[in-house]
């Protein structure tokens, strides 16, 4: 997938219209690794400002935390810090955060991983009994409610964002908060539906197995990386 930085005016204005139908309870940001963005205190400003959500969370690895400056903290409510096994964060930037944390006002959660779920599987179920199992038993979409906002458009979950990317063949399926027809009922029926999306056919949802993980190399993955000068 091609490096891509969502551009912070844009996202202001997306976010502002979009307001007029939704409003939230917390609006995650979750990335990649959200901490990476160049102009993350733009972003952050853009979310606070949105009133859609009068809370702002983090969602983060925590190993670029010392890389930060500028405002970005001053707009957040909360840094959600996910801990995986290999990749440790060291006692210091933790440290950082709680010091942060405590400077700006800010709830801090650390919470440890240490094993990952199955959730994509490259190849479709053609069991649509089974699909339909896992979209019912869905905590993401129907417990969690992680619904995902991108360009405008509201999705059910994060993954029916990224499976039709790397699935071209898979429907994309949301609703677009930019179209001055879509209204509230519409949006209130798609994420209450009750019959799959497209992209469940490739998904787990909360259903796959866990997994312990493991660090990799760019060597080991075995591929061409665009964002690396080596090609493998
Ligand atoms: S795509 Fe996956 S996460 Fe989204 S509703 Fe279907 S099973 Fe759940």
């Amino acid at each position: 997938m091609d490096k891509h930085f969502v551009d912070a005016e844009k996202l202001s204005h997306e976010l502002e219209q979009s307001s007029d139908l939704i409003s939230i309870g917390t609006l995650c940001l979750i990335g990649g690794e959200p901490l990476l963005h160049p102009d993350l205190a733009d972003v952050v400003e853009a979310c606070a400002n949105s009133g859609i959500s009068k809370h702002v969370r983090v969602v983060t690895n925590g190993l670029p935390v010392s890389r930060i400056t500028g405002d970005v903290w001053k707009n957040v409510d909360e840094v959600y810090v996910s801990l995986y096994g290999q990749a440790k964060l060291s006692e210091e930037k933790i440290q950082l955060f709680r010091e942060i944390a405590e400077e700006n006002q800010i709830a801090l959660r650390v919470a440890s991983y240490p094993q990952f779920r199955e959730t994509f599987s490259q190849n479709p179920s053609a069991d649509e009994a089974l699909t339909e199992r896992v979209f019912k038993a869905c905590e993401v979409a129907h417990n969690w409610k992680c619904y995902t906002l991108d360009e405008g458009i509201l999705y059910l979950c994060p993954q029916s964002l990224f499976i039709p990317r790397v699935q071209p063949e898979v429907k994309t399926e949301g609703v677009s908060l930019l179209d001055p027809k879509t209204t509230p009922q519409q949006i209130r029926d798609f994420l209450s539906r009750d019959t799959p999306l497209d992209a469940c056919k490739h998904c787990l949802g909360s259903a796959g197995s866990l997994f312990s993980h493991t660090l990799t190399t760019i060597e080991k993955i075995g591929f061409n990386c665009p964002h690396h000068s080596t090609a493998i």
